[in-house]
């Protein structure tokens, strides 16, 4: 082999190069954040395909999520070139489903079984929980699925799942649990915990089948091992224990899915398992400067249990991570807009670094709103991963629905989305009458619905229900008809930031009135799968966007606006993603908002006893500035609206973390001039080793000038958004001509300044005389 010449293990280290060249028994791959270990993982598969070692087919590389496979496919296609197949690539779901296929029939299940989405899996939990005479209120099937889940990712199908836990769902989970299973059979059908977990079945019930699997899949590779949970381990030490040819690659730091049931404790015991196996540690970053490996090499040293690592990298210097205090939430979301074009500009000495090479990754997805909107607003492209956009998210939609009702009654398809959201007892067959009510009689389904009522066409449960859905939605719509502006157009009139009348919340109340009443949120706080807590901050979230609007019907159509722009397709854009999502991944500029205490770290962690929640929180910290290749800017704000309340914050305890001689303090914007040229740094570079602390952040001269301000408006009292913003712009920034954008009038091009007041020529609206602060630059 020495004489081929073999390109692939050309760039790398000594180190990689060992974890390739180790075909045969146990490899761990234990190493830090961007060492190269999925890039020593990807030449392995290289390596054995070119030496000839293993056909495609007898290699299995496991990766998390179907992005990591999809990249790892690419890699290996491109340095293999043209190959016969394709090793078995994939997540553990995608695998597991190709070999549940061929063997279907000894879990009692054909072939082509199909996989339940989590709406019919509720469906059929519910049936269940309904004939074993529970009350579903009290015990709801998203309890129940949740359950089941966790025990599924521990690999327990019902008589495996031990006593000491089997309480849980009154004493019934276990007897339901098994039900479920046998109506799935029945239905020829599994879920996705399923896919794992039949064939740890299989495997564990026919040696013969297992044999043929050891055989054929005679090399196992898996990336991101920290990440596995019981069953995908249990799975993976199946298949393995044969020939024992497995290569798992990991970080104990990055282990960031305990909640999900995920083990870094498999890593642990890794040498347990597989006895004589060969551990490797590559200790070179090759990712990041030596400020940021530095930064977040400061933070994940305080969590104790570690294996403990050394990183270096050549990158030496580079951009302290950039530390920054914002007013608000919004004000966060403007600057990193400017800053990022201002990096595409490659104006600050820096860059110029594209959309591409850009990432904002937040702690929650709720966060992505005030992005999603400002970068809309701006019209910068981005993709938000892992997740819809913001409008586009289920519950987001349906409460928009509720809005929408609320607005225009008339609005059948908003109707048909919520009539039975939460369920109301209203089946297809109730739904039916409606619609054929409806149309008999020329009206829209909520006149039919009551026109249906009225004539007591519809019984039982449903019809008091459906008789509290359409009072309701009158009522919503005559506080909305009430509470419009006398003169719509009131907003059209320049308004001065001192004689800007106090702004009427009363459609913000109202909505969340409406999603109070119409059982919405009690809907999702009765659900307890992971998602569920998501939902309910992404709706407070919506409420929260609803304060800066005069009323629903401004707000429904903003989005309207918002949504037709997305259409606009662009190769460059900026990437939005959680830093969940973000694991394996690595951009050039990073942006890490929201570190608060509360937020990140989340509040459930900092309630919890102990520290192992904070620990995982900080181990997603490590994860985050990990990310950066060249800059990172970790960013907090002062204030946060929480369910139209101002909630003052405070900065994240893992700010204190930051090792002081690699962090460089800014000032905020709008304050000093913001950006670089203003940067204050607020402990120099002399005080080696000491750390960024809360009371520097507080001591940095900007943070004073935030203090100020507090003092002129208290922080712990609603503040009237728009006079901050008119503030922050009072010295006008347009020219005549400049093309700008509204949120109301959309776009238009300047004809007439007066102070802050602008003379603009809408495309579509017309001549308005509106406030600076109102609108933005455009970007068509
Ligand atoms: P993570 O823990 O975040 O998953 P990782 O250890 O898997 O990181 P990789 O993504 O494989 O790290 O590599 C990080 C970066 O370093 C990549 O851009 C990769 O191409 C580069 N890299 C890895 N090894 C070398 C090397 N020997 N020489 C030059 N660049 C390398
Ligand atoms: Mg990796």
């Amino acid at each position: 082999m020495a004489a081929r010449p073999a390109p692939y293990l050309d760039d790398l280290n000594p180190a990689q190069r060992a974890a390739v060249l180790a075909v045969d028994g146990p490899v761990l791959m234990l190493a830090g954040a961007g060492t190269g270990k999925t890039k020593a993982l990807t030449s392995r598969i290289v390596h054995l395909l070119a030496t000839g070692k293993a056909r495609p087919n007898e290699i299995l590389a496991v990766t998390f999520t179907n992005k990591a496979a999809r990249e790892m496919k690419d890699r290996v296609g491109r340095m293999l070139g043209q190959v016969e197949g394709m090793p078995w690539m994939g997540t553990f779901h995608s695998v597991s489903v190709k070999i549940l296929r061929r063997h279907a029939e000894l879990v009692g299940l054909k072939s082509n079984f199909t996989i339940l989405d989590t709406d019919d899996q509720l469906r059929l939990l519910k049936q269940l929980i309904v004939a074993a005479n529970l009350d579903e209120k009290r015990w709801p099937a998203r309890q129940l699925a949740g359950l089941i889940d966790h025990w599924k990712n521990r690999a327990w199908t019902p008589e495996k799942v031990p006593s000491s836990e089997a309480a849980g769902f009154n004493n019934r989970g276990t007897e339901l649990y098994d039900q479920y299973q046998a109506r799935l059979r029945s239905l020829n059908a599994c879920d996705f915990g399923d896919l794992l977990l039949h064939c740890v079945t299989i495997f564990q019930a026919h040696a013969d089948i297992l044999t043929q699997y050891q055989r054929w899949f005679r090399y196992i590779l898996v990336d991101e091992y920290q990440d596995t949970n019981v069953a995908q381990y249990l799975w993976l030490r199946l298949l393995a224990q044969g020939h024992r040819n497995i290569c798992c690659v990991g970080d104990d730091d990055q282990s960031i899915y305990g909640w999900r049931g995920a083990e870094v404790g498999n890593i642990l015991r890794f040498e347990k398992d597989f006895p004589g196996a060969q551990v490797i540690r590559l200790e070179q970053n090759y990712r990041s400067t030596e400020h940021i490996l530095a930064a977040a090499s400061g933070v994940i040293a305080s969590n104790a249990g570690r294996l403990g690592k050394t990183l270096w990298t050549e990158a030496e210097g580079g951009e302290k991570l950039r530390l920054i205090g914002h007013w608000d939430g919004e004000e966060e979301a403007r600057w990193i807009g400017d800053e990022i074009e201002a990096l595409q500009r490659g104006t600050r000495g820096l860059g110029p670094f594209g959309l591409n090479d850009q990432a904002i990754l937040v702690r929650a997805s709720h966060q992505m709103r005030a992005f999603e909107d400002r970068f809309l607003t701006i019209g910068l492209p981005y993709r938000v991963i892992g997740g819809p956009r913001f409008y586009e998210r289920l519950e987001i939609r349906d409460a928009m629905a509720y809005f929408r009702l609320a607005v225009s009654p008339d609005d059948d398809l908003a109707f048909e989305r919520v009539v039975n959201t939460p369920k109301r007892g209203l089946g297809d067959k109730a739904q039916q009458e409606i619609q054929r009510a409806a149309r008999e009689n020329g009206v829209s389904l909520l006149e039919g619905a009551r026109e249906l009522l009225a004539r007591g066409g519809i019984g039982g449960k449903g019809a008091g229900q459906l008789r509290a859905f359409v009072d309701g939605v009158d009522r919503w719509h005559d506080t909305v008809v009430n509470s419009r502006p006398e003169v719509a157009d009131a907003v059209l009139e320049p308004l001065l930031p001192e004689t800007a009348p106090a702004r009427d919340h009363s459609h913000v109340r109202l909505a969340e009135v409406i999603l109070e009443e119409s059982g919405y949120v009690s809907m999702w706080q009765n659900d307890k799968t992971p998602e569920a807590p998501g939902r309910l901050e992404n709706l407070k979230e919506l409420v929260k966007a609803l304060e800066q609007f005069d009323s629903l019907q401004g707000f429904l159509e903003h989005v309207a606006l918002i949504m037709d722009n997305e259409t606009e397709e662009a190769a460059e854009k900026v990437t939005i993603m959680t830093l969940h999502a973000a694991k394996g991944l690595e951009f050039p500029v990073v942006y890490l908002p929201g570190w608060e205490d509360g937020l990140f770290p989340s509040q459930r962690s900092m309630d919890e006893s102990g520290q192992k929640g904070l620990e995982e929180e900080r181990r997603l910290a490590y994860v985050g500035i990990t990310r950066a290749e060249r800059l990172c800017t970790v960013s907090f704000a002062a204030n946060r609206r929480v369910y139209g309340q101002w909630q003052s914050q405070l900065p994240s305890r893992f700010i204190d973390e930051l090792p002081g001689a690699h962090v460089e303090v800014l000032t905020p914007p709008g304050l000093y001039g913001g950006g670089f040229g203003a940067a204050a740094p607020a402990f120099g570079g002399s005080r080696i080793e000491e750390r960024a602390t809360r009371a520097d952040v507080y001591n940095s001269p900007g943070w004073k000038r935030l203090q100020d301000r507090a003092g002129q408006r208290p922080m712990s009292q609603p503040r009237e958004s728009r006079n901050m913003t008119i503030d922050l712009q009072a010295v006008s920034a347009y020219a005549l001509q400049d093309r700008v954008f509204h949120q109301k009038f959309g776009y238009g091009t300047v004809i007439g300044i007066e102070g802050d007041k602008l003379e603009v020529a809408f495309d579509k609206a017309g001549t308005k005389k509106v406030v600076a602060g109102f609108i933005s630059p455009a970007h068509e």
